[in-house]
């Protein structure tokens, strides 16, 4: 084949689109990557999940240090913050990171083709690169793996600066004093996170009456107790209509949610995190035949194939939880199928994972869900106060709780609040992805002492049998 034909052109080098072109060279197939920004990993890398990590990560450290290090029986004196320095360190994490993503492409001999995809009739994918000419790649099969960006709030306009979308929010220059948030779902709270750890006044507005719209109702309950005692305030049914911004900051107006009196809100940063909608400006979808659903989400079938021939699409772009590990397995299973190979994802055992302290991580339903769709299900809970390894840590904040079916046995989903969620859950995750029930969980030994002990005694409460309880 030439410079120019490709089994698979893959437009967007995130996670979901690196890894389906890896997946795809590794079946054998010719492979182009077009990306148009200077580095590769997309939003997770480049603006999203590793940045974010990293500064969750130092702002713990951070607030560790200053708050819990002495009841340990160790002296630090006075703890300063070097945020320069701070940010510096998360841009290098990044940096190593995208790096290390074009090293795997060339490894996997992906043509890796900068610039702007849009789609240019059958098999064809024009690139307009930043400087130089434009070229036509040609193409057996074409992944849409375009992503998606933060949703725009009517009234109140981005810059950036005093009005930033996460990605301004990772990169502030200062500790704002007062930081108010829009939207307190698992990205505006990480954010939150940080800055109130590194020290500044949070409020977080949002429409609905609950935080983190989707998570367990009862987690979510917990959780906003535990960010409370934290210093986070909260304006719960609550709407932002309008913001002003002068060089002192930002004053927000906002109005009950059902209706009602105006009020102001004044800060000095404002981050807006309502969500995201997915990308896929100028990709020329429509003249292409490639149809969407009424929120802009790409339509697909069970094998990740649009409404016009021979054009997939995967990740954020596509309906379902906008995850980066679901745009990758997404990525894996389409390179297969194209491949030849069958596959299907089970996305009732995709984890989500809220990197809070406590984190906050679930599996499948949550109890709302199983009560609409009139499933029985037993319930066993577990609090990491009766966990030894918790006390020892002083990590007793939150609990695990296991959903299972009421006649089978089956686990049909677990969410647990409390320290290393994010790690606890994979145990659930394999349970879920094998078909296990919870008596499976509960008759596997368990190393002493450790928080993964919680889980296993969540298992043996479905069955109303804990010991430690
Ligand atoms: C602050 C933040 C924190 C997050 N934290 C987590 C987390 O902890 N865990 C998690 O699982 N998820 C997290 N996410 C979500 C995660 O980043 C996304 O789900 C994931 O990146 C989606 O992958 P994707 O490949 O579908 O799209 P993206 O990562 O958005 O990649 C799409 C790529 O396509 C490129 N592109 C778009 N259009 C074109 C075009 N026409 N031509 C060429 N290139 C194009 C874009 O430049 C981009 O690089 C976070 C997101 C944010 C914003």
């Amino acid at each position: 084949m030439s410079d120019t034909e490709f089994d698979l052109v893959v437009i967007g080098g995130g996670p979901g689109g690196y890894v389906a072109a890896i997946r795809a060279a590794q079946l054998g197939m010719t492979v182009a990557c077009v990306e148009q920004r200077e580095t590769l990993g997309g939003t997770c890398l480049n603006v999203g999940c590793i940045p974010s990590k990293a500064l969750l990560y130092s702002s713990e450290k951070f607030a560790e240090t200053r708050h819990d290090l002495a009841s340990h029986g160790i002296g630090t004196g006075k703890v300063t913050l070097d945020l320069k320095t701070m940010l510096a360190r998360k841009d290098k994490v990044v940096a190593d990171l995208t790096g290390g993503i074009a090293f795997l492409l060339k490894k996997n001999k992906i043509d890796l083709v900068a610039g702007r995809g849009a789609i240019a009739g059958p098999g064809a994918v024009r690139v307009t690169p930043e400087k130089g000419k434009p070229r036509t790649l040609k193409a057996k099969h074409i992944l849409i793996a375009t992503g998606s960006d933060s949703m725009p709030l009517p009234g109140v306009e981005v810059d950036e600066k005093r009005i930033v979308t996460s990605t301004g929010a990772l990169s502030l220059a200062k500790v704002p004093k007062h930081l108010v948030v829009v939207g307190a779902g698992y990205i505006g709270l990480e954010m939150a996170s940080v800055w109130g750890r590194l020290g500044a006044e949070i409020t977080c507005v949002e429409f609905l009456d609950r935080i983190t719209p989707g998570m367990d109702g009862e987690v979510a309950k917990h959780f906003q107790r535990i960010l409370k005692k934290q210093g986070m305030k909260f304006r719960l049914s609550t709407k932002v209509t309008g913001a002003k911004t002068t060089r002192a900051g930002v004053t927000l107006s906002l109005e009950p949610a059902a209706g009602g009196k105006t009020e102001t809100l004044k800060c000095d940063i404002v981050l807006v995190a309502i969500g995201r909608r997915p990308y896929t400006d100028g990709l020329g979808l429509e003249a292409a035949g490639v149809a969407t659903d009424a929120r802009g989400f790409i339509t697909i079938d069970a094998k990740f194939a649009t409404t016009a021939a021979g054009i997939y699409a995967i990740g954020d772009c596509v309906p379902g939880p906008m995850l980066a590990h679901k745009a990758e397995d997404e990525g894996v299973v389409c390179a297969e199928i194209l491949a030849g190979q069958s596959g299907h994802i089970n996305y009732d055992a995709i984890p989500g994972i809220v990197y809070t302290w406590p984190e906050v991580a679930a599996v499948g339903k949550t109890e709302e869900a199983l009560k609409e769709a009139g499933i029985a299900y037993n319930v066993g809970k577990f609090p990491f106060t009766a966990n030894s390894r918790a006390r020892a840590n002083n990590l007793t904040d939150g609990f695990v709780k296991i959903l299972a079916d009421a006649e089978t046995d089956a686990v049909l989903g677990a969410h647990i609040i409390g320290a290393d969620a994010g790690n606890l859950i994979h145990e659930i995750v394999a349970v879920i992805e094998f078909g296990g029930a919870a008596e499976d969980i509960a008759r596997i030994c368990h190393g002493h002492p450790t928080l993964n002990e919680a889980v296993k005694e969540a298992a043996l409460a479905v069955d109303g049998r804990p010991i430690h309880l």
